[in-house]
C-alpha cells in the first residue's frame, strides 16, 4: 500500500506498492505532532528521543515511541 502524508505530502510504501493511495501522517509529522502535544501537557517532549527502552510504559505513546521494543513489552507474542 502507498501512503501519502496529509501534512507534508511525502509518499511512503508499506508492503506491496499498489495503485491505491491512503492518507495518513508520516513518521516525521507524527513525531512533531506528539512532541507538541507532550509539551502542551507539561511533559518532556521525549517522543522517539530515547536511546534505550523507556521506563514510562504507562505513557500513551510508548508503543509508537518504541516500535522496536513492542515485542519485548508484549512478551514476544508478535511474529
Ligand atoms: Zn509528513
Amino acid at each position: 500500500m502507498r501512503y501519502i502524508c496529509i501534512k507534508c505530502d511525502v509518499i511512503w510504501i508499506i508492503g506491496e506498492p499498489g495503485a491505491e493511495l491512503s492518507g495518513g501522517l508520516c513518521d516525521r509529522c507524527i513525531t512533531q505532532y506528539v512532541r507538541e502535544k507532550q509539551k502542551r501537557q507539561g511533559f518532556d517532549d521525549c517522543f522517539r528521543k530515547a536511546t534505550e527502552i523507556c521506563s514510562k510504559i504507562e505513557c500513551s505513546y510508548w508503543e509508537h515511541c518504541m516500535p522496536a521494543y513492542t515485542n519485548y513489552a508484549e512478551g514476544g507474542k508478535k511474529g
